[in-house]
């Protein structure tokens, strides 16, 4: 649909896409001459006014009025008006249901609790701002205020300097599976990259290592994520933990996290190597306990496959996370239901449950009619089920994010068992530790030791790429990590 915008503040228009998006998803914005147009009038002299017109044949308008508060930035309030009036303008003029996170959009939603918990704010006064100033569902805002109350005590009390984490990228799987637009290379294609990007890997990581000793940081949590680490060859995979194990100082590091989300990767082998290496945790990712939705989806695995190396890692003693996917192809809430079933049997300590989200290069959104996914209304009561059955297994939420193109404009929860939450998860949602991403696609986040995120830095996503550039972006990387310490 094609939508014309006039403002007395035309700069507004960056900040109010995503929210028009909820309600007109196709939405193209184009000159005035459009039959339909959004009007926003600004005034914000005494107090901030923001009228917001939607003209078509209906001309339907709405007006929000606040004073200043003290706070909040004036440019901040005035944007989040904006689209505060946008968002209660398109409910009344779609007669849609919006969004139940209101006009907060972002990916990190539990942000904006600590800030206000951070300013003395009650977890009360919070709970009813998210919904006042944010349009968020009372649940929603709840929930919020429950996962950030479990997150406080892993924020605050982190001692100075402030140790970081760091997360090591692996960019290789068995296959594709069908939901997934990860960059990386399925590793029976990949050849020489294999030992070449190991290689180059090794290298950032003794750079890294370096800078760490030089200036006395500790290492709190390391996380080898990917693609599947696990899909190397037992040699690979061996070296590659021993090269960690011995870079890091290692009297601090509270967790070791290995993805090894596909179980058909997994052996007793790589579970002993991960032992001799420290590993604490590992992440068995089943996404659906039904076979036909596995095959569906591309994992080359089966359910009992799942359940036999769940157990082989039970015996060893390691602290184990399964991922779940909820709106699968094919997927009924009642199959969300018997997984669910399935995981009360096992109980993982940690089981982060994340919702469909249909990514660009993903082979699901290129075969679009070659997929029958949840619609809005079944992805809420699969949400719900697994946000039940957890609580009753004794899980809490600990941490939660939320991604684009996410079925029912839902979100990702990860629940633990207590004194089950893991460090990273909590730290590279909320930004509050320096966490330093080594290999394809990591990120790194560079927090000040006043606890803001200062800057961020992303290795390409691109194997060959990555290993042309591998220099420039450690220097990037180590001069960013000075300037913090
Ligand atoms: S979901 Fe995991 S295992 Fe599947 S392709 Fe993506 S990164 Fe690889």
């Amino acid at each position: 649909m094609n939508l014309g915008f006039e403002s007395n503040r035309p700069e507004l228009l960056h900040t109010l896409e995503d929210v028009i998006r909820i309600f007109i998803p196709d939405v193209k914005f184009t000159g005035s001459d459009t039959c339909a147009k959004l009007r926003i009038t600004v005034d914000s002299h005494e107090k901030i006014v923001v009228l917001a017109r939607v003209i078509d044949k209906d001309c339907l308008k709405l007006e929000i009025k606040e004073e200043f508060h003290q706070d909040e930035e004036p440019n901040n309030q005035v944007r989040r008006l904006a689209r505060l009036a946008v968002y209660q303008l398109l409910l009344k003029k779609t007669g849609g249901k919006g969004s139940p996170w209101g006009i907060l959009t972002g990916t990190r939603p539990t942000k904006i609790v600590h800030r206000w918990l951070d300013k003395g704010r009650t977890f009360q006064e919070v709970e009813r701002g998210l919904v006042k100033r944010y349009a968020l569902a009372e649940e929603k805002a709840r929930l919020l205020v429950q996962v950030a109350r479990v997150q406080r005590p892993f924020l605050l009390h982190i001692s100075s300097p402030k140790p970081v984490s760091i997360y090591i990228g692996i960019p290789f799987c068995p296959t594709r599976c069908a939901y997934c637009s990860f960059a990386g290379e399925p590793i029976g294609r990949a050849g020489t990259l294999v030992p070449a990007y190991l290689s180059a890997l090794r290298d950032e990581i003794a750079s890294v290592r370096q800078i760490l000793e030089e200036f006395n940081l500790q290492v709190q949590a390391v996380y080898l994520g990917g693609g599947t680490p696990t899909c190397l060859s037992e040699t690979d995979f061996d070296k590659l933990l021993t090269f960690i194990r011995e870079s890091f100082p290692w009297d601090e590091v509270r967790e070791f996290t290995v993805e090894a989300g596909r179980p058909d990767t997994l052996g007793k082998t790589k579970f002993q190597l991960m032992k001799e290496s420290g590993v604490t945790r590992v992440s068995i990712n089943p996404q659906s306990m039904h076979q036909e939705t596995l095959d569906l989806i591309g994992r080359k695995h089966s359910v009992e496959e799942i359940i036999e190396k769940y157990y082989q890692a039970i015996e060893m003693k390691f602290d184990i996370n399964m991922d779940l996917i909820l709106g699968l192809p094919g997927e009924t809430p009642g199959h969300v239901e018997s997984t669910m079933e399935k995981m009360a049997k096992l109980k993982p300590d940690n089981l982060t449950v994340h919702t469909l989200a249909v990514k660009r290069n993903s082979i699901i959104n290129r075969e679009r009619s070659a997929f029958r996914l949840a619609n809005s209304k079944d992805a809420e009561e699969m949400l719900e089920i697994s946000r039940k059955k957890a609580q009753e297994m004794g899980m809490y939420p600990y941490y939660l994010y939320r991604q684009k193109n996410i079925l029912g404009q839902l979100e990702n929860t990860g629940y633990c068992f207590p004194g089950k939450e893991c460090h990273y998860n909590i730290n590279i949602m909320e930004e509050r530790q320096t966490i330093i991403g080594l290999g394809v696609g990591a990120g790194s986040k560079f927090v000040n030791s006043q606890g803001e995120l200062e800057d961020a830095v992303y290795n390409p996503k691109d194997i060959s790429y990555y290993l042309k550039q591998l220099n420039l972006l450690t220097k990037k990387k180590i001069d960013k990590l000075v300037s913090i310490v």
